[in-house]
């Protein structure tokens, strides 16, 4: 990529100017005195004409934004500026050369000398400038000396020539020097990529094109997943290592006229190229998505170990007359956290019904987090029962009375506590709420066998959750309430987490706490883990008990889920019982404990209680 100096070359326009218009009056001075008056005037108005049009260019580069069409086009115009300007001053020079009697000969040398010192000071951003002025203009001084045809015009003339190649010299290191700083300011030292800085330069100047040339053009933004475990299991220096690897699949793979760039860690994006329309554009670029996830797929050997690595990305597209870079970023943001959301290793393409679902997201976020404080968090519980619909426990649910959106029920507003993480806190919450409740019951002396807490998996890989459920155990629950206490786990465990979870459950095993599987059967290899994850009990899905009298695989399926049970001896609860007929279906195969709107909805502390104290009696009546 070759850097242009731009700004530089514009900031140089007027020293440059201030430098020919104000000395030029005395050269003006000089020939009147020297009677060359005539030249000196033809000459000075030849630079007040170039600095005049150096002044309109100067102008015109800040006046509005300029496309790169148009940068360019002003660029080789202020070439054509700075060459005129210094032919000008050779001029004089040739002018002068000649006028030894009244001395301007001297003058002539010192402008010459003066003239390349400038060019090599002022132009050394530019090759293209200083490389042929310097020398033209030492080389007009070298002759000069040289046809003097004296002795000390030849010493002078290879001390000029000299003194030509010390200024071209100093112009290349500086040149050299301001291409390596501008690299270091510019670029990833990583993986050599273009940095974020010099990336959101770019996409302000896209933007800049497209209000002119029209068409569209996108971002692409790459994340890869679980990045961060590579990273902690095998060291930095090896994710170092893939993050280079993958930086050069990304570049080799890339049409031309894209710019990649690292945004930092593990985020790369992509400004796309123009596309003329989007119905055929969008397409492409998906395309182009899919084939980066492929590549990046493909296994890496990085200082011998052999990994594998998906990626999620977020494309957001980009019409003619936007101009907010920021916005524009955070939308592709959004839509590479769908694609995680969606299961990583995939694609989304930006819309604004994504965008309008985040902003509620936030809202919820941000309201949730008043809502732990403001106490408008609570429990309902549902009452669980035997195959002889006898009371033996109940389960806690969350419910969230907010102020400002009403009610608002755990499918939403958990699975957004759990991607903010403010589950943790959350979860501690209810838990003591839980615990609070289970010790007055027992100290009451209701008769509950079970009690059950539902659990997320990222409340229970935090650090500290073993830590805080002992304590909590320890200030609300004697050992007897202990043994009641049921932790209901409902998220699949992906299997870098296995061997944690299992950890956690065998501490809090020893407090007294079982465990159970809550909606057995939804998620993927629940199967394989219930070898691994020491649980007591297993909740069929509702999802099944809902079908099981249309369709043949639901039956199939509770049936199965009983039979497993049963040989891993394991205790089965079935939820959402909705009718007679499910329930007693299930309970002939040996299913033992059953929750559902049938034998009970999820209901106060008090109603609960009054529904125990109903059963108790009835208990009695029938001994
Ligand atoms: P879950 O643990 O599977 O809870 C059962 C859900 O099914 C509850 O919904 C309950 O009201 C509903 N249900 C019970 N019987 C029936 C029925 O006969 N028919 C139908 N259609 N539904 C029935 P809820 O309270 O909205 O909770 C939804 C989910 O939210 C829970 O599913 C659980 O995964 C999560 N959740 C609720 N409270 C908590 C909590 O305190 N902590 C955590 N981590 N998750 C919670
Ligand atoms: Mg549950
Ligand atoms: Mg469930």
């Amino acid at each position: 990529m070759e850097a242009r100096f731009h700004d530089y070359i514009h900031r140089q326009i007027l020293p440059l100017v201030l430098l020919s218009v104000f000395p030029g009056l005395g050269y003006v001075l000089l020939g009147w005195l020297g009677g060359v008056l005539q030249p000196a005037l033809w000459w000075y108005l030849g630079i007040l004409g170039i600095s005049g049009w150096g002044l309109i260019l100067h102008r015109a580069y800040r006046r509005r934004a300029l496309a790169r069409w148009e940068k360019d086009r002003w660029y080789r115009l202020v070439l054509i500026y700075y060459y005129l300007l210094f032919l000008l001053w050779a001029g004089i020079f040739l002018v002068y050369a000649g006028e030894s009697r009244a001395h301007l000969d001297y003058i002539a040398v010192f402008t010459q000398i003066g003239a390349s010192a400038v060019a090599s000071t002022f132009l050394y951003p530019e090759p293209r400038l200083f490389r042929p002025i310097i020398p033209f203009m030492m080389l007009l001084l070298v002759g000069f000396f040289a046809l003097l045809g004296t002795s000390w015009g030849y010493v002078l003339s290879v001390f000029a020539f000299i003194l030509g190649g010390v200024l071209l010299y100093g112009s290349e290191r500086s040149h050299a020097l301001l291409l390596k700083t501008h690299r270091q300011a510019t670029h990833d030292l990583l993986t050599g990529l273009p940095n974020r800085q010099f990336f959101s330069d770019q996409l302000t100047q896209t933007l800049v094109d497209l209000r002119y040339q029209g068409g569209f053009s996108y971002l692409m933004l790459i994340d890869l997943d679980h990045f961060k475990t590579v990273n902690d299991s095998l060291g930095h220096e090896v994710g170092d290592g893939l993050l280079k690897e993958v930086a050069r699949r990304l570049r080799s793979e890339l049409p031309a006229g894209c710019l990649l760039a690292r945004l930092g860690g593990d985020e790369f994006i992509i400004i796309g190229r123009r596309l003329p329309d989007l119905g055929t554009g969008e397409p492409k670029v998906v395309n182009l998505a899919q084939r980066l996830l492929r590549v990046l797929k493909q296994t890496y050997v990085v200082r011998g170990h052999h990994l594998y690595i998906s990626a999620s990305i977020g494309v957001r597209f980009i019409a003619a007359g936007e101009r907010d870079a920021g916005k524009l970023i955070r939308e592709a943001d959004i839509a590479m956290y769908e694609a995680k959301a969606l299961g990583r290793d995939g694609v989304f393409v930006f819309s604004e019904e994504v965008s309008a679902e985040v902003r509620e997201h936030l809202r919820v976020e941000r309201l949730l987090h008043f809502a732990i404080e403001n106490g408008e968090i609570g429990l309902v519980f549902q009452p669980i029962y035997d195959g002889e619909r006898r009371l033996v426990g109940a389960e806690c649910l969350a419910r969230w009375h907010s102020r400002e959106l009403g009610e608002v029920s755990p499918m939403t507003f958990i699975p957004i506590a759990e991607q903010t993480g403010l589950i943790v806190e959350l979860g501690r919450h209810i838990l003591e709420l839980a615990f609070q409740q289970l010790r007055q019951w027992h100290e009451a002396g209701i008769p509950l066998q079970q009690f059950s807490v539902n659990i997320s998996i990222r409340q229970c890989m935090h650090q500290r959750f073993v830590q805080d459920v002992t304590e909590l155990a320890q200030r609300y629950l004697p050992e007897a309430a202990r043994r009641k206490l049921v932790f209901e786990i409902t998220e699949t465990v992906i299997r870098e987490e296995l061997n944690r979870v299992v950890s956690v459950m065998q501490k809090l095993q020893q407090l007294g706490i079982r465990f159970s599987m809550d909606d057995f059967g939804t998620g993927y290899s629940a199967l394989g883990y219930l070898k691994r994850l020491p649980v007591q009990e297993l909740k069929i899905d509702r999802s099944f008990v809902e079908d099981l009298h249309q369709d043949e695989q639901s039956r199939a399926m509770a049936e199965a889920i009983l039979g497993i049970a049963g040989f891993l001896q394991l205790t089965v609860v079935a939820e959402g019982i909705e009718n007679e007929a499910q329930f007693s279906f299930l309970r002939d195969r040996g299913c033992a404990l059953f929750q559902g709107y049938w034998l009970g909805r999820p209901q106060s502390a008090g109603e609960l209680e009054a529904l125990a104290a109903a059963s108790a009696s009835r208990v009695e009546e029938t001994a």
